[in-house]
């Protein structure tokens, strides 16, 4: 048995050392004990790193170090065995990490998303209070973080608070900035920090430059706002304020960017789906792979919108690739429509389904994560502006008109939509899909196709 230690919790680069020495030296997982400092007396007591030579290296792919560098802070003593053993299966299969039906890979990735999840907690939720010492004012705050983070989150601080001199104390770790140096210091308790309210013009300038807009949960916000950082926030009675300037904000932000960047709408749209990309207004992001949004030109004439992505979009990151999307392919080329030229895009932007076995089994959307997933739709329309919008089944409309439309009495003809934009509305081809008899599949794909036709001849 092979005894590892490396000096501290959060210690990616030990970890790193560490594990590229046993992978070279082929020493199967199962045959390491990893431990963590001293360790004396506990079962994962031992010596210091396993001393690879740095010139023996091998390459990882990117998104491992990235994984790594984030699960490696989980509290779960398991970790840095899985991670070694999920690095000796990469090695015979690069492409691992894409596959999400993966036991290792979900619980390593789990371990990552709550550690980011923690990350940005900290960053929201500590609270400076001012005292006085011999130099003068120092701010102090207290936090208790769930995983290894303050280490990893200390550079963020430093670069917002650069000027003032400031501690941030937690249970296993203190940090303290000197307006020049960071230094560590044990561990501390509540009763260290001081009490009061927080210094108003520190956190005017810092809360309100955290709080992102788009990821609040309208109306969810204080329900799901951890209680155990209520303590440390006096200020909580203004959240209702924030949340209702939050949409307006929402919107200065697209009308920002645009303005930023000249009008150029790729720009905007770019901003957008990277804001997208940490979206979090509601649960579905905590299960699948990313988000999926939407693609196409930016100045398009037509928006096609769809449900949510399945289970290959979900992987690939890309809407309209599956089985659906093909089928929507070909009867877009069968009226006549010019793929290349429309925006494709999906109501709800994470994937939501079942885990059978090991398969994912789409599961519909309800109307609270149309409603949460609404917003992005709208603004994605505000930057493309299309001539015509069409909703793909039902949930694309009930999505576009607020409410819900029958698909067989809407269809084949204009609708307008709240902001007066024109709209149609026309069966899901992943409805096709499942229709079992053939001869009804046959028609219904027609009836689809002239729908398209329709909706084509409306473009200038
Ligand atoms: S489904 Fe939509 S609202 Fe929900 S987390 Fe994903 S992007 Fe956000």
């Amino acid at each position: 048995m092979r005894v590892v230690t490396i000096e501290a919790e959060d210690d990616f680069d030990g970890w790193r050392d560490a594990v590229r020495g046993l992978v070279l030296d082929q020493v199967p997982p199962d045959q390491v004990v990893w431990q963590v400092g001293d360790g004396a007396g506990e079962l994962f007591a031992g010596q210091g790193s396993s001393g690879a030579a740095p010139a023996r290296a091998f390459s990882v792919p990117r998104p491992f170090i990235d994984l790594a560098r984030n699960a490696i802070l989980h509290r779960d003593r398991e970790r840095f065995a899985l991670l070694h053993t999920l690095l000796v299966r990469l090695r015979d299969h690069l492409k691992l990490l894409e596959d999400q039906a993966d036991p290792l890979v979900r619980r390593v990735e789990s371990f990552a998303k709550a550690v980011r999840r923690d990350i940005h907690k900290m960053r929201a939720f500590v609270r400076f209070r001012e005292v006085q010492d011999d130099d003068g004012a120092r701010y102090v705050a207290w936090f208790e973080p769930e995983f290894h983070i303050v280490r990893a989150n200390a550079a963020f601080f430093v670069d917002r608070f650069a000027s003032m001199r400031w501690s941030i104390l937690t249970p296993e770790l203190s940090i303290h900035w000197n307006g020049k140096r960071l230094s560590e210091g044990p561990g501390a308790s509540k009763a260290d920090a001081p009490d009061g309210d927080p210094v108003e013009a520190v956190w005017k300038t810092y809360y309100a430059s955290i709080f992102n807009p788009a990821r609040v949960k309208v109306g969810a916000m204080l329900k799901e706002m951890p209680r155990k950082y209520w303590k440390n926030m006096p200020e909580t009675a203004l959240v209702p304020q924030l949340i209702a300037n939050a949409q307006r904000r929402e919107s200065e932000m697209v009308t920002t960017a645009k303005t930023k960047i000249g009008g150029n709408i790729e720009a905007a749209w770019h901003a957008l789906r990277e804001e997208a990309m940490g979206c979090t207004r509601c649960h579905l992001y905590k299960h699948a792979t990313q988000t999926v949004f939407g693609e196409g030109p930016v100045d398009a004439r037509l928006v096609f919108v769809g449900e949510q992505p399945g289970d290959q979009e979900d992987l690939a990151g890309k809407p309209f690739i599956g089985p659906a999307g093909q089928m929507f392919d070909r009867a877009l080329a069968e009226a006549g429509v010019d793929r290349a030229r429309v925006y494709v895009t999906n109501a709800v932007k994470h994937f939501k389904y079942e885990q059978r076995g090991k398969r994912r089994i789409h599961s519909k959307p309800d109307a609270g994560e149309i409603s949460a997933c609404r917003w992005w739709i709208e603004q994605e329309l505000a930057i493309v502006k299309p001539q015509v919008t069409v909703a793909l089944g039902a949930t694309a409309a009930r999505s576009l008109f607020g409410k819900v439309m029958t698909i067989s009495r809407e269809r084949g003809r204009a609708h307008q939509l709240p902001d007066g934009g024109e709209a149609w509305i026309t069966v899901h081809p992943s409805f096709l899909l499942r229709l079992p008899d053939p001869d009804a599949r046959h028609a219904e794909y027609a009836k689809f196709v002239a729908d398209l036709k329709a909706i084509g001849k409306r473009i200038d």
